[in-house]
Order: C-alpha cells, then sequence, then structure tokens
C-alpha cells in the first residue's frame, strides 16, 4: 500500500500520527508520513517515532520506509511522529532556493540542471553549460528574493497542458512546483510558499566541469551562518592588521611585499655569513635555507674540487649537498656505508646522514 505522503500538503508541519502497517526487523512501515525520504537529490528528514529517533528514511515503489534501532512496534499501533523542524526547514529553503537558481539560469542561458544533491550543510547544482556571470546570477536571485513571490505545489489534472522545466516522461502522478514568474518544474519534495522566506542567496563555489557549470550554493539560515562565521573571521584580521574593509587587502599586500623583501635581505646576511664560517672542504651548521646550501657547497667546490654542506647536528643528523668537479657519486658510496641515504649525478649530491660529524670528517678525508 502506498504511503500518505502528508508532507505534501502540510510541509509546514512537525507532528502527526500514524498506524503501523509493516514492521521488518528495523524498518517500520506507517499507513501515512511527515518524514519525507531521501529522493530527487535531497537527504530524508530526521525526527522521532514515539521518541525513538528515526535514523533514515527510503522510498520504494511509493512506500515510505522509516528505519530506527531498537523499537517495540507492532503492526495496528499508533505512532506520534515529530520531524526535526531546523533541519526540514534548511532543506526547504535550500530546495526551494535551487528551483529558483535553476529557473533563473534556464531563462538566462538555457541551460537544464543536469544533477542536484542537498544535505545538511550545502546545496549542489550542475548545469550543462559554461556560466561566468556569477555575480548577475546572485544578484537576480536575491532580487527574486526580495520581490516575495508565491509558490504553489499541486497535482495537474492535465499535465499535457502543463509547459515545466526540463520536462520529461514520470511515472505516475507529477507534482508540480511553480514560483510565480520564475520557474515551473515537477518535483517531489517540500517547498516554502514564498520566495522571501529564503531568506538570502550566495554561491561558495564555482567548479568547472567536463558537463558544464557546478555551484556550491547556500540559501536561508545557512547563508547567514557562513557570513557571520567570514565576517567574524574577516573582524580578527582587521584587528590583527589594524585596518578595515576598505583597507585589509591592501595592507595585507604591502606586508607580504615587505616580507618578500626581508627573505630576499635574510638569504644574503646568511649566506655572507655562511661563506664566512668557511675553513675547509666541508662546512657544517646548524640551519640554513636550501638555497644557501647549494650555493655554499658550489662555493666550496670551486675553490676546493669537491666540497659541501651539512646541516644539521650529531643528534638529529645531517642533510647534506656535496659537489665535485670529478666524480660526488663516489662519495656517495663512502656516505651510504655510513647508513646514508641520498643521490644525484656526479657533479651534485644530495641526501641525510644519521652519521656523526667526526665520523664524516674522518670518512671524506
Ligand atoms: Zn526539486
Amino acid at each position: 500500500m502506498k504511503t500518505i505522503k502528508l508532507y505534501d500538503e502540510m510541509p509546514y508541519s512537525t507532528d502527526f500520527k500514524a498506524t503501523v502497517i509493516e514492521v521488518n526487523k528495523n524498518e517500520i512501515i506507517l499507513d501515512q508520513t511527515l518524514f519525507f525520504p531521501e529522493e530527487g537529490g535531497q537527504e530524508c528528514d530526521l525526527g522521532t517515532i514515539n521518541d525513538i529517533p528515526v535514523k533514515d528514511v527510503q522510498i520504494k515503489n511509493d512506500v515510505i520506509i522509516h528505519y530506527v534501532k531498537k523499537h517495540h512496534f507492532n503492526v495496528g499501533d499508533t505512532i506520534e511522529g515529530h520531524i526535526d523542524w531546523k533541519r526540514r526547514y534548511s532543506f526547504m529553503q535550500n530546495h526551494t532556493g535551487e528551483h529558483l537558481l535553476s529557473g533563473i539560469v534556464h531563462s538566462m542561458y538555457g541551460y537544464d540542471n543536469v544533477s542536484f544533491h542537498l544535505n545538511s550543510e550545502e546545496g549542489q547544482v550542475e548545469y550543462d553549460g559554461d556560466i561566468k556571470d556569477i555575480g548577475l546570477i546572485e544578484e537576480k536571485v536575491n532580487q527574486a528574493i526580495y520581490e516575495n513571490k508565491e509558490i504553489h505545489c499541486f497535482y495537474p489534472d492535465d499535465l499535457e497542458s502543463v509547459s515545466y522545466r526540463s520536462k520529461k516522461e514520470i511515472e505516475g502522478k507529477v507534482r508540480i512546483v511553480e514560483i510565480e514568474d520564475y520557474d515551473i518544474c515537477a518535483c517531489c519534495a517540500p517547498h516554502v510558499k514564498r520566495t522571501g522566506e529564503l531568506g538570502v542567496f550566495k554561491i561558495i563555489k564555482v567548479i568547472h566541469t567536463t558537463r558544464g557549470t557546478r555551484f556550491i550554493f547556500l540559501f536561508g539560515e545557512r547563508a547567514y551562518h557562513r557570513f557571520k562565521d567570514d565576517f567574524d573571521h574577516l573582524e580578527s584580521l582587521y584587528h590583527l592588521f589594524s585596518s578595515n574593509n576598505q583597507t585589509l587587502v591592501k595592507q595585507v599586500n604591502k606586508m607580504y611585499e615587505e616580507k618578500t623583501a626581508l627573505e630576499v635581505k635574510y638569504a644574503q646576511l646568511e649566506k655572507e655569513h655562511m661563506l664566512s664560517l668557511c675553513e675547509n672542504a666541508y662546512l657544517f651548521v646548524e640551519d640554513c635555507l636550501p638555497v644557501n646550501q647549494r650555493e655554499v657547497t658550489n662555493h666550496l667546490v670551486n675553490v676546493y674540487s669537491t666540497g659541501g654542506v651539512f646541516v644539521g647536528n650529531d643528534e638529529k643528523g645531517y642533510r647534506y649537498v656535496i659537489g665535485s668537479t670529478s666524480n660526488a657519486l663516489d662519495i656517495l658510496t663512502q656516505l651510504k656505508s655510513l647508513k646514508s641515504k641520498g643521490g644525484g649525478s656526479k657533479d651534485m649530491i644530495q641526501g641525510f646522514t644519521p652519521a656523526s660529524k667526526t665520523e664524516l670528517l674522518k670518512a671524506l678525508s
């Protein structure tokens, strides 16, 4: 027996009574339900049946199955169901929002929605064409929200006479969702009554795919929370950089340029310092920039024909770079006998050695 979908007529109701008509282990089937199952790209409602948490809701051949863990339900029981309204309303806002977005994209470009997924965090929708005017789409969708247009869900008597977006053969009775002046589409999910309830809209990511363009988007409370989070982060940054929304980017760019200039200066000073420490073919230092390890090695090779820089200490081991005008690979063989790792060419080798400074100097002398 088909389950009566109470959410069709009463999308704003949260509590209902129903009769258990079938029980299979952890699967409960009721004569009617407010629980929207996972369907059409949207995750299911959650909530309780007689205070027992409903973990999942699926639909098979128009029969809605509620999955619970431990229970004592028997066929014929009258139950009280309750759905998690915060989750449901967020789904309603974002699903209706997706229709509005897709209606606007369709009217602007003629593109169809080729995939849709809505979970408790974000919505994802993909269109079969390349879209670049993201700002304009956001503006139009938000404008349609301010216009507070009516939304109707209905089962038309004569489906043939209804022209709707992405029309295709669908079995059984087709439910139509119409957003006044913006969209007509077939859909089975609960929707809000007016576009004003969508609150605010933001595309948070654009992905260009082989099929076209995918948006990750937020409507309503989700969008507000995202704005609030981002605003809080920005406030911390304004404070940190003693700036405001007009000056932050300029300030960060300036600091980045200063940092780059200091890094260049530091590298130069470190190199000069390392060169001043060179007394023979091998230099041992606690730490240095990789670029200086190479450059000082080149200097040592120029002076001694073979030479290199060891960075580290006896406790942690050393990362080494060694160059030679004859064959550095011979030195690699010697180092490997000290359990060192590494590789390279006959001009230059590099790697890591756990050997001590004394052992290394002995092996390399
Ligand atoms: Zn839909």
